[in-house]
């Protein structure tokens, strides 16, 4: 029994801590609209930037997709689990993006936590940003390469830290929107230093995809990089569960990079190829993508609007253009006391705290997409503002 009470022990300190997470089910489909427990709620929640995850488009193409496919892949890629289906959707991604090849995964966290140990291995040095998304942490980690994190966006530091590195081979890794900050990386400085000491650049776009750039490429090409003489360097990587609306993910970049990662990524090569009908709404996931120029700017005005109306004093909007905008507050039991009052008045923003974002820095985590209303996002700002003023979760 020494075990299980150990267990129980430490769940009950996650509550001491305020530190418990819990689910909460949504009877509704994916949309700003909500219903937990019977009550109606106005979700900031999703990653679902374009609304895309409940349009009507995917629904039909994933039915017809199942009609055509059936429901599962059989195997993984490399055995008898890729489809005609596949290959035309890596053709589209890498067209899409801009680079030679693309490699469909299942989720981005298998993309992240596989590619980082099939390009470097003992021997071998990672630079990360400290504010990495886990899965690009844990794929480090799993490399067995020597580890250096680098202070967030600072690529003063980094420089630093390459030029005292004699690894024979050098990563650096990089989110491209921080996902519980919402700030983007300086990636055309990571680049210039990725040429100046030779090493790769890893780019996750898991929130950029879809979003940033021209008819949503992500943030690589609204840096402008796709056409830099050594592009070659980066490799990219999207995820398609989030503004795609679907589920997967895919790295692209060289053509020989690509081929690598095939060979040698662990959570691409043992494991089931994601059903081929997911690869066939992806597709069309693609075309309302790029078709989705109104979609991107009703976004834009929308976090504009919420930026311009949640005027806040002790707690603090911190500087996002995204469509990620977290409200700092700091301390793990207050966060919790704001989100269960907004939740009270109707209004669903996830509170996040340590361990995924640094001690003291807990925070309320609105994420914004093209499908929300503006009247509701002036009353998520109105009733910020109202419970930081009536002294909030103190
Ligand atoms: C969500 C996310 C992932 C993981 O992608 P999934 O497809 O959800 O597994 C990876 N990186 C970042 C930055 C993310 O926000």
């Amino acid at each position: 029994m020494r075990s299980l009470d150990e267990l129980r022990a430490s769940l009950d300190s996650l509550d001491h801590d305020a530190l418990r997470r819990r689910r909460r089910s949504n009877a509704l489909s994916c949309a700003p609209q909500a219903t937990v427990d019977g009550r109606a709620l106005i979700a900031f929640c999703s990653n679902d930037y374009l609304g895309l995850a409940s349009a009507p488009a995917l629904a039909v193409a994933l039915a017809e997709g199942a009609t055509r496919w059936g429901a599962g892949a059989g195997a993984s890629h490399l055995v008898s689990g890729h489809y005609d289906v596949h290959d035309e959707l890596e053709a589209a991604l890498a067209r899409f993006v801009g680079c030679a090849r693309a490699l469909y995964f299942s989720t981005g966290y298998m993309a992240n936590s596989g590619i980082l140990p099939a390009l470097a291995g003992r021997g071998d040095a990672i630079f990360a940003d400290r504010l990495n998304h886990a899965s690009l942490v844990d794929g480090m980690l799993l490399s067995r390469a020597s580890v250096h994190r680098y202070p967030h966006a600072d690529a003063a530091a980094l420089d630093r830290l390459l030029g005292a590195s004699t690894a024979r081979r050098k990563l650096i890794v990089t989110d491209a929107v921080f996902s519980m900050d919402g700030d983007l990386a300086p990636l055309a400085e990571l680049l210039d230093l990725a040429v100046r000491h030779d090493a790769w650049l890893v780019v996750d776009d898991a929130h950029g995809f879809g979003v940033l750039g021209p008819q949503g490429r992500g943030a690589v090409a609204e840096a402008g990089l796709g056409a830099h003489p050594e592009a070659w360097r980066i490799v990219l990587v999207g995820t398609l569960g989030k503004a795609a609306g679907i589920a997967g993910a895919f790295v692209a970049g060289h053509a020989d990079v690509v081929e690598w990662l095939l060979q040698k990524t662990r959570t691409y090569v043992y494991t089931t190829a994601a059903p081929p009908a997911l690869a066939h709404a992806l597709l069309e996931s693609l075309r309302l993508i790029e078709s989705g120029d109104a979609r991107r700017q009703r976004l834009q005005a929308l976090i504009d609007c919420f930026r311009a109306h949640a005027r806040l004093q002790r707690w603090r909007l911190l500087p996002s253009r995204t469509a990620i905008q977290p409200v700092l507050i700091g301390a793990n039991a207050e966060t919790l006391a704001v989100a269960k009052a907004l939740l009270e008045a109707g209004l669903w923003v996830p509170a996040i705290r340590p361990p995924t974002v640094p001690a003291g820095s807990a925070r309320l985590r609105v994420s914004l997409t093209a499908a929300h209303d503006e009247a509701d996002v002036i009353r998520l700002a109105q009733t910020l503002m109202h419970l930081e003023q009536i002294g909030g979760g103190r």
